[in-house]
């Protein structure tokens, strides 16, 4: 039931990333998963839900500041798209961080041409996309930048030749050779674990999952591969974006990131397949610090947000992601897990 999920967004030639789906996850707290209640009506007793209720931690610090941010918004935020074409050469001329921006997509001028020939796709108005897209330098990129104002910028791989002179080039010899490795987590894979919202929705009830699956994330790609330069994102939408851009992470090959992913893949399954949280019956190291994460969370989250024990829709929902054979030796792997 705790889960988090995350995609690795795969180096390759298109300017739009490929996405893998892969997902962390790890077995339900002993409370409500082990009920197996057959009654359609069968509700969990109001005193056992208000004794995990008190056992909780007060509220976090950040959902007040939030809460007293809300508060001291001016009445009208609401964000007009038609006010788009008229912001952006404004945004392109005097906020765009083109310096920071351009040291990091130079990483130091080593190796020589890593900017030259690195491609970048432009979205621009009515849904017009286009791809190699590559800048000399700087001047040349903030040059282009104001004069297209894209509404969203695409940074793809870095190729063997410079992507604007593609079409000089034979198209074997035009080879994708770097690209930073890329999570993203998003909040339209969380569905069956959230009964808030659905789809590209997102409130303060849901958010803790975008929460758990940062620091589990975080953790195993600091820890367990030894990755230390990761830039974390927030996509501005229903997700965040975890750029690694260590040498060794941007110099992968594609069956490299694919392992990296299904070292970190716990959910099965698919779009067409039912979702499956397949637990061995030893826990890897790694998903027990994801489990240690989780654990400070999990009844804020499961219990008081999501309000999980409220009725038995909302429990099987979540237990139907456990494969039956994986019931019963969770058991044992929660008194294991207790003992840590
Ligand atoms: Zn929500």
């Amino acid at each position: 039931m705790k889960s988090v999920r995350v995609k690795e967004a795969q180096m390759t030639e298109s300017g739009r990333p490929h996405e893998g789906d892969l997902r962390l996850s790890g077995p339900p707290s002993g409370q409500g998963a082990g009920g197996g209640a057959r009654t359609r009506d069968r509700k969990v007793p109001a005193d056992l839900r208000a004794e995990l209720l008190a056992t909780m931690p007060p509220t976090p610090r950040f959902c007040k500041v939030v809460k007293k941010r809300e508060e001291n918004m001016p009445a009208d935020t609401s964000y007009d798209p038609n006010s788009l074409p008229d912001l952006l050469p404004l945004y392109y001329k005097r906020l765009f961080p083109y310096g920071p921006y351009y040291r990091w997509m130079n990483y130091g001028g080593v190796p020589k041409h890593y900017f030259s020939n690195r491609e970048f796709s432009f979205t621009l108005k009515d849904d017009v996309y286009i791809r190699y897209q590559s800048f000399s330098d700087q001047q040349d990129f903030e040059k282009e930048l104001q004069k297209k104002c894209p509404y969203k910028i695409d940074i793809g791989a870095v190729y063997s030749h410079r992507p604007k002179d593609h079409k000089t080039v034979k198209s074997t010899a035009f080879i994708a050779q770097e690209k930073e490795l890329v999570f993203d987590i998003d909040m339209t894979d969380y569905d069956d674990v959230r009964f808030c919202c659905s789809g590209a929705d997102i409130c303060s009830k849901c958010w803790p999952l975008m929460v758990m699956a940062v620091k589990i994330l975080d953790r195993a790609l600091r820890d367990d591969f030894g990755f230390e330069h990761l830039l974390w994102v927030y996509s501005g939408r229903r997700g965040i974006h975890c750029w690694v851009c260590d040498e060794t992470a941007r110099s992968l090959s594609s069956q490299g990131r694919s392992a990296v992913a299904e070292y970190l893949q716990v959910v099965k399954g698919g779009e067409n397949l039912v979702r499956k949280a397949a637990l061995p019956d030893k826990i890897h190291p790694s998903i027990r610090h994801s489990l240690q994460i989780i654990d400070k969370y999990f009844l804020e989250y499961a219990v008081k947000n999501q309000d999980l024990l409220e009725c038995e829709d909302k429990w099987n929902k979540v237990i139907n992601i456990i494969p039956s054979d994986n019931i019963l030796p969770l058991y044992s792997v929660e008194r294991d897990y207790d003992l840590l």
